[in-house]
């Protein structure tokens, strides 16, 4: 393959001047003025569709992250992607298509935990310890996580065992489902712990955060060999590696004459801290036929609003919904996309992420809002999500989960406008969320939640994944509780420091 011999260098949203390669970025995080990292140029596809069309998964993400990874070399970054894209995933096409009436799910949720942060989380850890030698880093990486459910476990799975890391997860004890319970407390690996806290999930979040910033504690951990990191969605290195499906998406689907060259597809995605839609616009901007950027909301409807008014505001009631994990008031990575639309204007993004600090609200210029003409913004209420769940399995036999199902809502919705094909971001498996499922289908029967899991088996006629069918029969292996006041002491005990 040709090698692309510039390096790619990353700048923070906000203007910080300091370039930092792929590996420093990973490393880091969040860049030292707050803001995030962004790639300085948008590197072109390496290879055409047609032969994007003839690789399979592994092949792409080597592909697109060497684009954009150039710091790494070739042996390292094929290490990364044979460890991450391995038979964790219960499928070989590791991101399956699937075409349901008119429309192409991309199913993301085969991996360990059933849900699409497998597939940034597997390889994320991989990433992280080849930059830390790179960077000549000599402690262990050390991942605090606080968890609603899904994140704290696919961290978990991404680094079981991954030698130069240690992670140690927070949840809340009565705030998780019993399957998300289960997932964590069974988790092997000698380098996982996880801790049930007496709190709520803002108690855990802001405990960890209080860690992270303690630079007491940071300097002595320094001292006996660990240095913090953290494993969430801000890092580029959970951003890249999503990218590789769409490309991957578009490749297969001109390769099956589903779609035509010269045509365009349309993207549908069920959308919470706006990782998953923007690796769809980096995708786009690579040279992947993508059309329009559609976002999908739940009825936390920030981004809708703020497709439709140019105005992000938060200020206004958090509703629970079936979609948990779309459950999000403050969007991070829509950072990225203001610096993008803005054209690189970091001052303008400062100014922005000021005014959602201070006020919880700001507004765009409208050369921003023209920038970003080929996004638009959709919701679906918790019973359009449900409807959509029943009329899809009673037309066609597929279920799906509730948070593919906003995105399918949307999807056929905006339908009834546009001719192009869309592919909708499948994030999550039906099993998952399986107690909202099956309300929505009307065939909730009463029992525990791990009964319902038969029940959906009968009703989905699939077989239930890998990953519940382990969990069921798994060992619990962690019984760790804490109180709120008593989280440092918990990570000191753990760590034996
Ligand atoms: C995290 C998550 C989302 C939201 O993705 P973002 O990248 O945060 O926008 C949607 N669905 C599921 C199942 C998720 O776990």
């Amino acid at each position: 393959m040709e090698e692309n011999k510039k390096q790619l260098y990353y700048k923070s949203t906000r203007g910080d001047r300091e370039k930092v390669t792929a590996s420093q970025a990973i490393l880091r995080g969040l860049a030292p003025d707050g803001g995030l990292y962004v790639p300085e140029e948008i590197p072109p596809l390496p290879y055409t569709m047609e032969q994007f069309g003839k690789m399979d998964y592994q092949e792409t993400a080597y592909a697109v992250l060497r684009a954009f990874l150039t710091d790494f070399t070739e042996e390292e970054l094929r290490g990364c992607v044979e460890k991450a894209y391995d038979d964790k995933f219960d499928t070989s096409q590791i991101a399956p298509l699937v075409k349901i009436g008119k429309e192409y799910y991309l199913e993301l949720f085969h991996g360990a935990t059933i849900a699409f942060k497998d597939m940034a989380l597997s390889i994320l850890p991989h990433l992280m310890t080849v930059s830390a030698e790179k960077q000549q880093v000599e402690e262990e990486i050390l991942i605090l996580a606080a968890t609603s459910g899904d994140t704290g476990k696919a961290a978990m799975a991404g680094f079981a065992d991954v030698e130069g890391t240690r992670i140690i997860v927070f949840y809340p004890k009565n705030g998780v489902s019993k399957v998300q319970e289960l997932q964590m407390v069974t988790q092997k690996g000698a380098n996982v712990d996880v801790v049930a806290l007496h709190g709520n999930f803002d108690h855990a979040q802001s405990g960890v955060k209080a860690l992270f910033e303690d630079r007491r504690m940071a300097e002595e951990l320094k001292k006996k060999g660990y240095r913090f990191s953290s494993a969430n969605s801000i890092n580029i290195g959970r951003l890249l590696p999503q990218v590789v499906y769409y490309v991957y998406a578009c490749a297969k689907l001109l390769e099956n004459q589903e779609i035509q060259p010269g045509e365009t597809l349309d993207v549908v995605v069920p959308t919470g801290n706006f990782g998953n839609i923007l690796a769809a616009y980096y995708a786009k901007r690579m040279g992947a036929p993508i059309g329009r950027l559609i976002c999908a909301s739940n009825e936390n409807k920030v981004l809708y609003d703020f497709f439709e008014t140019g105005c992000y505001d938060k200020n206004r009631e958090f509703i629970l919904t079936t979609s948990p994990s779309m459950d999000i008031l403050i969007s991070s990575n829509l950072e990225r996309l203001l610096y993008h639309a803005s054209l690189e204007d970091a001052e303008a993004v400062r100014v922005c992420m000021e005014e959602l600090k201070e006020k919880g609200s700001y507004r765009i210029s409208d050369t921003m809002r023209k920038n970003l003409r080929e996004f638009q913004g959709g919701y679906a209420t918790e019973e359009e999500t449900a409807a959509e769940i029943r009329r899809v399995y009673e037309a066609t036999g597929y279920v799906m989960d509730t948070h593919t199902a906003v995105a399918s809502t949307v999807c056929g919705r905006y339908r009834e406008e546009a001719q192009s094909p869309c592919l909708i971001a499948s994030t999550a498996s039906p099993y998952k969320f399986v107690k909202s499922v099956l309300a929505a289908l009307g065939k909730e029967e009463k029992g525990d939640e791990l009964s319902l899991l038969y029940q959906l088996e009968k009703v989905s006629r699939t077989a239930m994944p890998k990953a519940v069918k382990e969990i069921l029969e798994a060992t619990v292996l962690h019984t760790m509780e804490c109180d709120r006041d008593e989280m440092k002491e918990t990570v000191r005990k753990i760590l034996e420091v």
